[in-house]
This record gives structure tokens, sequence and C-alpha cells, in this order.
């Protein structure tokens, strides 16, 4: 065995300890002994790994095991409000916020009525950092901030490349979050909603092999398969909303024709549904309550309505048959508006995918609604946030008192 260099054993250690950590989250508390047989690694090493995430403040003990096999031990367990991630939200009606630990409890949840495409970037960015600190004013252990954005997202950069809806081009997305709040640039991550909205339901469903759609006035797609979020090789995977449906069809936001999303995007549902002068076509009320107002609707056998719900969702199976031939997923979640009427969707999708698909049974393919609805992309921007310290536990700082901090005055 050669000599491991630093940077090695460094990296080594972290990857140890975020196996720990991924070990406690997925079984609950366990003894060092149990840790040790779970994670393959010496009782030595999880002794050392252990008092390493406990100064952390990441992990705690929660008491001795009772009964079962072997000794009892001291249990160690995953300290659920130890750190909590955010998610933010930029969409073509709002801004939204959410906040949740690790444990899974929400902490912060606000969405503000917004004008994006017409306030442009500069304002929606002063209003998203406004919304930012009002998440974060209580938060004393944030581990990041994940804006999700309708569109082509550069990661790296944390930039908008181009959102055809906000109608944003080259927007420096994270630089303007971190002028305006003070918050580090590398704690901030800008992304695509569809694949944010996706990890929120691989996370809600513990599918490998997944589809998501956006139900918007935009259509996004965000795929995971084989586990993994499918970016591409620049990272624009996922522009299902402008596959190319109808050439001579009508103009798109992208400024082509016949785009998937002016056939299924919440525009052409509103406009089936109902008049200009409609309620349901205001865009000063919620989405949640209008979408309330469309299943009404439906539920009182309106012709009108049932006939817009049975043409869009006829649109919307063609195309998701494509991703269903394309990609063979376990299950295609309807995410956004189409959440809040698979009722009336998933049976016109079921007929067209049956129909277009080549593989028996569609091939398994399951069509269900989202159990998230509007709030996927920021509930995945807030897992997203968290998952940095799922993949190295060390991005949080040891704790330095010895003692037990005193509770600070206000
Ligand atoms: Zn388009």
């Amino acid at each position: 065995m050669g000599q491991s260099r630093p940077a090695d054993q460094a990296g080594l250690r972290r990857g140890n300890l975020a196996l720990l950590v991924r070990t406690l989250r997925e079984h609950g508390a366990l003894s060092r002994a149990q840790l040790a047989v779970r994670s393959g690694l010496s009782k030595a090493t999880v002794s050392s790994l252990v008092t390493d995430l406990e100064a952390r403040g990441l992990v705690h003990d929660a008491g001795i095991s009772a009964g079962g096999q072997g000794r009892p031990g001291q249990l160690v367990d995953l300290r659920p409000d130890s750190v909590c991630g955010v998610g933010l939200d930029v969409h073509v009606g709002h801004v939204g916020a959410f906040v949740t630990d690790l444990g899974g409890q929400v902490l912060f949840q606000r969405r503000v009525t917004a004008d994006v495409p017409g306030m442009g970037p500069e304002k929606t960015l002063d209003q998203l950092a406004q919304l930012a600190a009002e998440a974060m004013a209580e938060l004393k252990n944030a581990v990041g901030v994940t804006v999700s954005v309708p569109g082509l997202v550069d990661t790296a950069a944390g930039t908008v490349t181009f959102s055809p809806r906000l109608r944003w081009r080259d927007v420096a997305v994270a630089d303007g979050l971190a002028a305006r709040t003070g918050l580090a640039l590398d704690r901030i991550v800008v992304d695509n909603d569809a694949n944010l909205g996706a990890l929120a339901e691989q996370a809600d469903s513990d599918v490998a092999d997944l589809v998501y759609l956006t139900g918007d006035f935009g259509i996004g797609g965000g795929v995971i398969a084989g586990g993994r979020l499918v970016r591409g090789s620049i990272g624009f995977a996922g522009e299902i909303g402008h596959m190319a449906m109808d050439p001579l069809g009508p103009y798109c936001s992208c400024g082509r024709r016949g785009c998937w999303e002016t056939q299924v995007g919440l525009g052409a549902l509103l406009h089936a549904c109902a008049d200009p002068d409609d309620p349901i076509r205001d865009p000063g009320l919620d989405l949640d309550q209008r979408m309330r107002m469309v299943r009404a609707r439906a539920e009182q056998h309106d012709r009108r309505t049932l006939d817009a719900l049975h043409q869009i969702g006829t649109a919307l199976g063609l195309g998701v048959s494509f991703l269903v031939n394309l990609l063979n997923p376990a299950v295609v979640v309807l995410g956004g508006y189409f959440a809040a009427l698979p009722e009336w969707l998933v049976e016109p999708i079921r007929n067209q995918v049956v129909a277009h698909v080549l593989a028996p049974g569609a091939g398994g393919a399951r069509v269900v609604g989202s159990r998230l609805g509007f709030t996927a992309a920021t509930t995945g921007g807030a897992l997203a946030s968290l998952r940095r310290v799922l993949d190295d536990p060390t991005v949080v700082p040891v704790i330095q008192t010895a003692e037990e901090p005193e509770e600070a005055p206000a």
C-alpha cells in the first residue's frame, strides 16, 4: 500500500463522514457498532468520525439501544434541526421561499405575487433578496440557498442564460443575490425549476427512473435516470416544452411555432376554459385559487371545462408517449397545475401513451399527479441546499465553544 497524500486522506475522510450521515438518515439512530457494520468501516474509524460529526453539531447521543442482538450500545442519531436548506423560486407570477431542516421540518414558506417579466431582473432580484432575508432572519444554520428559475441555467456561473417566459437573458442571479444579501457566493446555487422539482419528487417517491413535468405557463422536464439527474453535456437537458409538435401552430414565447407548451401550458388551458373577462384568467389572483375554480367547474361537469381538460390531456399524452419511448421511466409525475387536475388528465394521457409506446404495458410507466404541486421547485431547492451537507459534512464548521453556548441576548 503506497503512502497516501494528505489531500487524498482529507477527501477519504469527507467521503466517510458523508457515508455515516447518509446511513443515519436512512436507518435512524444506530450504535457505533451497528454503524460500522452498515458502513463497512472499522469501529475505531466510526468512533473517530462520530466525534467529528458531534463537533460539528450534526449528530447527538440518542439513548441506549434496547434488546436486539449483541450488547446494548450508546445510540447516535442525526440532529434534525442542526442545519437547514433554503429554496428560493423565481416564477412568471411570483417569487417564493421555502426552508426545511435535515429532519424535514418546514421552517418557512411564503409566496409573493409578482409580475416578474414586467419588473425585469433587477427589481425581481431586489424582491427575492428581501424574501430571502425574511426567510433567513431567524436562522443561524442555513447551509446554502438554491434558486429555482424556469429556463436555461448555467449552474457553474449561477447565471440564467435564457428564460423566454421571464424574458431574461444572461442574468447573473447568484452575483445579484450575493451583492444584495451579503451571502457568500459559494453558498448560492441557481438551477432549473424542473430539475429541482424532479429532485423533490425523487425524494418523495424513491424511484430511480422518473420524468417530472412542470405544468405552468411554460412546460419543463426534469429527468432522473438510474437515480441521477440528467443534465446533458452543458446542462440544458429537459427543455421538452419546446418540442415542435406542430410547426405551423401558434407562436411560442421562444419565438418558434407549435411548441408543446403552446398546446399544454397553463395559457392554453385557461384560454380553452374561459373567456378573457373570467376570473380564472385574472393574473392578479393566486394560481392555486384559479386552479380551485377550474376544479370546481370540472366537478360540476361544466362542458367547456371538461372539453378543455380532455384536449389538454390528449396533447399532453402524445408528448408523454415520446418521453416514455425514449426513457422508459417507472413514473411520470405531473407537476405544477397538472397536479391540481389529475382526475381529468391522467386518463387521456394514459390512452395516448398506450397507443404510442412500443413497450407492452407502456413499459410499466405510471402517470401520477405530484403531491407537491407548485411547491416542488422550492422544496427541491431546499433539498438541494441540504444535499451539500449530505455530500460533504465538513461544509458545516466545527463548533468552537467547549461548553454549551448560552442563550444570546436579543
Ligand atoms: Zn417554444
